[in-house]
């Protein structure tokens, strides 16, 4: 026990063991908030405070959770499994699975993640034959998660008019078709399960009994709904039957664009009347430079409850800073940057190299690819997201459950069976027309269209009939090759990528049957008991409501029990949930490729921020609004402090993204970092990038020889390396000769001026806004009027005067 608490500050023991009551622990990044409310679940239950069945513990990833469970185990003798431990909606799935009637859904029920829901949707607007110009696709689906996020059914949502009249309805037949098919999408487990709670009065009281604690870090990030659902659970905040132990910080709150509350912790504070709120103002995980230009860069931003974070650590290494003439340069670099950490005795797993926005990562992976190092992409197109895998989930999901529309339609001609879109629209119009699925309607249909449908529907029974029995990864394996998926991309030409991925998937159901301590002999669709079930009372809960065989709980031994699920459908439930983190291949040591927002609550020894452009990083989207950027500047922050010894920040004056090039200025951000922590690796150069858009105050001077550096070729050892420089000292604002040659060159030769109108072969008439660069690097901003204003480079545009 006193190990337990051996090495925590004063602020952090005072939380760890505070009574049990409301607590809320405000405290910036890396101060330990984790680490107190880990240790805080370990210090209830070894000084008996709290069963491990009276904890439940939300946190924001998967990962996260896991990570919760390893440090968990390390501080006490106990077996976590089955312990309340989860995301929000990995707790929800557990609790829909085991009331399923009465939540009204199958026990099988199949999970959407987001493309699933897209494609759920479209499907919708085609069936209704709704305009989807009028009403994009896109928008419903943002318009129902929105809606499900603050707690509201379509009967709820307040119409204001014809437009919005018809998204509710639509909201609402979008909800009927979920229902009708056994899917739920990622907001409705959450609204399912509070909407259960809410209703089934033995139910809430048996939870609320059985939690006497719940904890929940990065509380800054919580929705509305979810909230509500922890009202629920904690039994309200006056009766508070359970003591609710919230924490976070409200400078990483970077989710108000999926409806996330930052305003959530006032309200709790007010609401649970919290007596017990602690800061926490030590950083223990980054050096002081990092720590100072995270700190400086946050006081940038006006809504703060406020805080100052310090460290004991010391100053540490300065936070390197590189510009690259090209985003190909960057990754470059990086690699280079990354091969010396290695040599240094850094491990990959501790290297980050994070980014604004997922299209970025495509560069950097090539680089890292062709470089033979090893990495890791969380986030993007991931693993579980990936066509073929997803066409495999299909048959698997219409193992489990034939009237899974959706799956029925993502493979019913994939391989190609000759099944076109007038013998679907058929089908679909018969399964309407009977109110059944579409599996079930290829009876109904004669001729030849169906005689193809029914060689998928013998398919699909063919494989249910020989896997029956089958241990799960068998079972995949059986499934991927007797599919014909395999065969199929055996013709592609670039489909030797995929076949690997397919056989991935068999190695992430073994390696998750491990997880799940199931064996892998039993058979995949044979119901196991898979994860502990709440009715029977564990611990220090009250058993209220009785256990009934058929929603396929079962008791163990005295206290605990378990939900009987088959390892198919855990692992599908998985496939679904985990999606959105792990890659197949975890464990092994790769450098870790992230956007800013995954990387939330993560600490690495090394960070690489890259893309630090204006127009990215603060994204285009959100830099117009104080509130946007406000959110912006807390992601920079959240990326800033998960280094701990070392932190690069990076930007290119190009880069490809979708298809173009874009020239871009420094992102803003540099400009409010202190500048005695940086070290320009590259020269530090040009006026502000404040004012996106308009020319620099000073022209840029690029490298000495900017040719070498500009093929990519240049070797670490060769760069330039320059001091701090301060924007006040001139010393790299000045021009070097050949710099200067070069302007004189740019100036004389081609008279080009900011006002002048010119023509473009493309674009058509428009006026110069802005200049900048020289020789082969100079570039031009005109304003195309209708065309928007683009930057071009002057080496490659053939403009004319006009
Ligand atoms: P974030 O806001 O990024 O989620 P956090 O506040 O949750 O950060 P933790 O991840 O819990 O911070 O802790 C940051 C690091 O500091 C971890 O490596 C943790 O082990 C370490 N740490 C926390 N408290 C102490 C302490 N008292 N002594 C030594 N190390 C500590
Ligand atoms: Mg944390």
């Amino acid at each position: 026990m006193s190990t337990l608490l051996a090495n925590l500050n004063e602020q952090q023991l005072a939380a760890v063991t505070l009574p049990p009551q409301h607590a809320l622990i405000l405290a910036g990044a890396g101060s330990g908030k984790t680490r107190v409310l880990t240790t805080r679940i370990a210090w209830l239950i070894s000084t008996g405070q709290a069963s491990p069945q009276g904890i439940l513990a939300v946190t924001f990833t998967n990962k996260a959770a896991k990570e919760m469970l390893t440090r968990l185990t390390a501080m006490l003798p106990i077996n976590t499994r089955g312990m309340w431990i989860g995301t929000f909606h990995g707790l929800c799935n557990r609790m829909l699975r085991a009331h399923h009637r009465d939540a009204a859904l199958p026990q099988t029920f199949q999970i959407l993640d987001s493309q699933d829901q897209l494609a759920a949707i479209k499907r919708l607007l085609k069936t209704l034959g709704v305009d989807d110009e009028k009403y994009p696709p896109r928008n419903l689906q943002h318009f129902v998660n929105h809606c499900k996020e603050q707690g509201l059914r379509a009967g709820q949502v307040e119409v204001w008019d014809d437009y919005n009249r018809r998204m509710v309805e639509l909201y609402a037949a979008y909800d009927d078709q979920c229902q009708r098919e056994g899917v739920v999408d990622f907001a409705e487990l959450l609204l399912r399960s509070y909407e259960l709670l809410q209703r089934n009065q033995l139910l809430r009281e048996h939870y609320q009994h059985r939690f006497r604690h719940i904890l929940i870090d990065e509380f800054q990030d919580t929705n509305v709904l979810q909230y509500k659902w922890i009202g629920l659970l904690a039994g309200g905040p006056e009766r508070g039957s359970a003591a609710v132990f919230a924490v976070g910080d409200d400078d990483q709150s970077i989710y108000a664009f999926r409806g996330a509350n930052v305003g959530n912790m006032a309200a709790f504070e007010r609401e649970y009347r919290v007596q017990n709120l602690i800061k926490l103002e030590q950083n223990y995980r980054s050096h002081g430079h990092i720590l100072g230009c995270a700190n400086a860069l946050i006081a940038n931003n006006a809504k703060r409850l406020g805080k100052n974070l310090w460290t004991e650590s010391g100053e540490g290494e300065p936070v390197r800073v590189y510009e690259a003439m090209t985003d190909g340069q960057e990754s470059q670099w990086l690699v280079e940057e990354i091969r010396s950490l290695v040599a240094e005795g850094h491990l990959r797993n501790d290297v980050a190299v994070l980014y604004r926005s997922n299209a970025q990562s495509r560069v950097i992976e090539h680089a890292l690819f062709s470089a033979g190092m090893p990495y890791r992409v969380y986030g993007g197109l991931r693993f579980f997201e990936r066509a073929e895998i997803k066409h495999a989930l299909a048959y698997l999901r219409l193992l489990e459950n034939p009237d899974d529309d959706g799956a029925f339609l993502r493979v019913v001609n994939f391989p190609a069976r000759g099944i076109g879109a007038r013998t679907l629209e058929q089908l679909q119009d018969a399964a309407r027309a009977r109110g059944i699925s579409l599996f079930a309607a290829v009876g109904g249909l004669s001729g030849a269209a169906a005689t193809k449908l029914a060689a998928f529907t013998g398919l699909v029974a063919r494989l249910r009939d020989e896997t029956r029995r089958m241990p799960l990864t068998d079972l995949v394996e059986h499934l991927i090759e007797r599919s014909g998926l395999v065969a199929h991309f055996e013709t592609e030409k670039e489909g030797q990528e995929r076949i690997e991925n397919l056989r991935e998937l068999v190695n992430a159901a073994a390696a998750f049957l491990a997880e799940e301590g199931i064996s892998q002999d039993v058979p995949a669709r044979e119901g196991v008991a898979v994860a502990d079930a709440p009715m029977a009372g564990a611990g220090d809960a009250q058993p209220v409501a009785p256990i009934d065989p058929a929603d396929g709980i079962e008791v163990l031994a005295p206290g605990v029990s378990a939900v009987r699920l088959t390892p198919l459908a855990a692992f599908l439930g998985h496939a679904s949930l985990e999606a959105g983190e792990n890659q197949a291949g975890e464990g092994a040591d790769a450098v870790q490729l992230m956007t800013v927002h995954s990387a939330k609550g993560l600490e690495f020894d090394a960070v690489f921020i890259t893309g630090l452009e204006e127009g990215l990083f603060p994204h285009e989207n959100s830099a117009t609004e104080p509130e946007g950027l406000e959110e912006e500047r807390r992601l920079m922050y959240v990326a800033i402090t998960r280094a701990r010894q070392r932190l690069y920040l990076s930007f290119s004056q190009t880069r490809m993204l979708h298809g173009q090039t874009r020239y871009n200025l420094r992102s803003r951000f540099f400009d409010e970092l202190p500048e005695g922590s940086l070290k320009w690796l590259t020269p530090r150069v040009g006026g502000t990038a404040r004012g996106f858009g308009a020319p620099r105050e000073a022209w840029s001077p690029r490298w000495e020889s900017g040719a070498q550096h500009a093929s990519g070729g240049a070797r670490r050892g060769e760069w330039r390396e320059f001091g701090h420089s301060g924007r006040d000292t001139g010393d790299n604002g000045r021009l070097s000769q050949a710099e200067q040659r070069a302007a004189l060159r740019f100036d004389r030769g081609v008279p080009w001026r900011v006002g002048q109108n010119v023509a473009h072969a493309r674009f058509g008439e428009g006026v110069i806004v802005g200049i900048e660069g020289s020789g082969e690097d100079a570039r031009v901003q005109i304003n195309f009027g209708r065309q928007g204003i683009k930057w071009l480079a002057l080496s490659v545009a053939r403009l004319e005067p006009v």
